[in-house]
């Protein structure tokens, strides 16, 4: 019963759209996808159609961007209950963060000498996309300036490199909390990925506010990683969690169903947020 409890579409930056990644996991032969697109829930309605048609158990999820001791960290959200006005809100203002930073961007790039414009950006993603830096990424490989998008990310767009821009993200407490609040589950995704901030002592108290699991087993995490972060998840009674982050063309090495999740493990989420199994996929 393979479970995969973290993919992108093109609501945000992946390259497919909500309908074709869930034919696409049914299709890798998943039982279980979670739909967590980077701050917002736009894509579940479309995701849960097609997981009806293709008979495919969809979890409606989400990435939330936060922020720990200065540093991005990802948190995924199971589940919760998107017209919670304070969790909507805070989304918002994510989303707002994303576009102000965006015209920076394009100046920062234009100093480089690079000709491109927000246009560029929006022309090559999906209508209302939650625009990221992977798709300031496609439009310079559309122009010829890198190969691909994570040469983009090595070269100009990474922490540090000179397109590099910050943007507004929630407290990672304050995050956690308002999921919980949401009546949704939230998992830290890929802690121990680019860094690693959260420490053990930091994950208890994340615990403490309602952290409910750790996203072990992610392409990020070399095997070292996964193992030390497993005993802290046993140690503390967080659930682990594995998943691909697939972001279908745009990222490589992210297969759906790379990475997978217990079946207990996803019982354990789903007890947490307080629904049985069968009302996951109901549209
Ligand atoms: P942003 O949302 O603008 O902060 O961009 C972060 C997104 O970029 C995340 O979804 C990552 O998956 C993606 N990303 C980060 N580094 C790379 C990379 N080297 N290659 C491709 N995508 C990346
Ligand atoms: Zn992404
Ligand atoms: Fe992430
Ligand atoms: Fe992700």
């Amino acid at each position: 019963m393979p479970i995969d409890l973290h993919t992108h579409s093109s609501r945000s930056d992946g390259t497919a759209t909500p309908t074709e990644l869930v034919a696409e996991a049914a299709a890798h032969g998943l039982d279980v996808v979670a739909l967590t697109d980077h701050d917002t829930v736009d894509g579940w309605q479309e995701a849960a159609t097609a997981a009806v048609a293709n008979g495919i158990t969809l979890v409606r999820g989400i990435e939330l961007s936060t922020r720990y001791d200065g540093r991005s960290v990802h948190l995924l959200a199971y589940l919760p209950d998107p017209t919670y006005q304070p969790l909507a809100a805070e989304m918002a203002r994510v989303r707002r963060g994303r576009d102000s930073r965006l015209p920076l961007m394009m100046e920062r790039l234009r100093e480089l000498d690079i000709d491109i414009t927000e246009d560029d950006v929006r022309d090559g993603a999906a209508e209302g996309a939650v625009l990221g830096r992977p798709h300031v990424a496609d439009a310079l490989v559309g122009k010829g300036v890198v190969g691909h998008r994570n040469e983009a990310f090595e070269k100009m767009l990474g922490p540090g490199g000179p397109a590099f821009v910050p943007r507004y993200a929630t407290s990672l407490p304050h995050a956690v909390e308002l999921v919980r609040a949401a009546g949704g589950v939230p998992v830290v995704a890929h802690p121990w990925g680019r860094n690693r901030v959260l420490t053990a002592a930091a994950l208890a108290d994340l615990q403490q506010r309602g952290l409910v699991g750790i996203e072990v087993d992610h392409q990020d995490h070399a095997p070292a990683a996964r193992e030390e972060l497993r005993r802290i998840a046993g140690d503390l009674g967080l659930v682990a969690t594995g998943s691909s982050d697939w972001h279908g063309t745009g990222k490589v090495d992210h297969e759906l169903g790379c990475n997978t999740t217990d079946p207990a493990a996803f019982e354990r989420l789903l007890a947490a947020a307080g629904v049985a199994a069968t009302a996951v996929v109901a549209p």
